[in-house]
């Protein structure tokens, strides 16, 4: 009998927008397909909202939409739990909690789960969870090692790549605003899509302080914090703090309500000095309207201080 192919589900959420060239390559490597959900629309945001609490950031309501989009549609859907890297590296909270809040908003669903755990500080690495997970998806240790490390080469080559693209975005000549925020927030369509679109339709190029090398970046982050624990925020803290100078204004975006960047980003205010900043916190009633009055102020503002208005 032919052998069934196993099909992995991918919520378009968190992080997927940091680790999918890392899963995608990792069980296309193993013979196996991955589906994932459709990018955010406001039946995703509804009902993610519905099954979240109502303390839950936007973003992991969105989560929550993409994971209900996916149940019934694939064999098991993928929620890994990534707490830390080593010390005062580690990821939100939320990262450490969604595999247990998953299976529990979704009991009843009959959906498998499929997740993998990366502590660090407990030993337990990277490579050896991807190998933990091979095998409880039937491959053997040494295909789940040689999957991992193919797939490791995918991410590092897509990142080089989309960095150096993005590189390029500093030389031009039209107004310039950083945006200081999470992958998953500026990239859904329901959060930060209608931000970077605003400013590409007023002219304004918006760069990325989390579209660096991440080496480099967690090492000038000491400059402006050299306690910050969170590795995402000191990847965006030293961006801002590499390229702060080579942009008009920066605009800090979050998801309501966010631990960490409530945090940082009152760091960010008082120590980045000389620089127009604007903080947009962004929640699920929101709408684009006010967002955009505000941008579109913030871009006077920056106009009005380089005499182009
Ligand atoms: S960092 Fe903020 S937006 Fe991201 S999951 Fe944590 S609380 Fe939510």
């Amino acid at each position: 009998m032919e052998k069934q192919t196993i099909t992995i589900g991918l919520p378009r959420a968190l992080l997927y927008y940091r680790y999918a060239p890392l899963w995608k390559t990792f069980f296309q490597e193993l013979g196996m397909e991955t589906v994932v959900s459709s990018p955010t629309d406001r039946d995703i945001l509804e009902q993610g909202t519905a099954l979240a609490i109502d303390e839950a950031c936007l973003s992991l309501k969105i989560y929550l939409g993409h994971v209900a989009a996916l149940v019934g549609r694939c064999d098991c859907i993928l929620v890994p739990r990534v707490s830390n890297f080593g010390r005062h590296r580690n990821m939100c909270t939320r990262f450490e909690s969604t595999p247990d809040l998953v299976r529990s908003v979704f009991r009843d669903s009959g959906q498998k789960f499929l997740s993998y755990e990366v502590d660090e500080e407990l030993k337990k690495g990277e490579e050896e969870a991807f190998v933990e997970l091979g095998k409880a998806l039937g491959s053997t240790a040494k295909a789940a090692k040689k999957a991992y490390k193919a797939a490791k080469k995918a991410e590092a080559a897509f990142h080089k790549e989309r960095v150096q693209k993005h590189e390029q975005l500093y030389k031009r000549e039209n107004i310039k605003v950083l945006i200081a925020a999470h992958s998953y927030v500026i990239e859904d369509p329901y959060m930060g899509r209608a931000v970077t679109e605003y400013l590409k339709r007023a002219g304004v190029i918006s760069l990325r302080a989390d579209l660096v090398d991440r080496e480099a970046a967690l090492k000038h982050s000491r400059e402006l914090s050299p306690t910050c624990k969170w590795e995402i925020s000191r990847e965006i803290l030293g961006g801002i703090q590499q390229h702060k100078d080579d942009v008009d204004g920066i605009i800090l975006l979050s998801a309501f309500p966010c631990g960490p960047d409530a945090m940082v980003n009152e760091l960010i205010t008082r120590r980045v000095k000389g620089v127009p900043m604007l903080n947009l916190v962004l929640d699920s009633q929101s709408g684009t309207a006010g967002v955009e009055t505000r941008l579109e102020s913030f871009i006077d503002i920056i106009r009005f201080k380089e005499g182009k208005l």
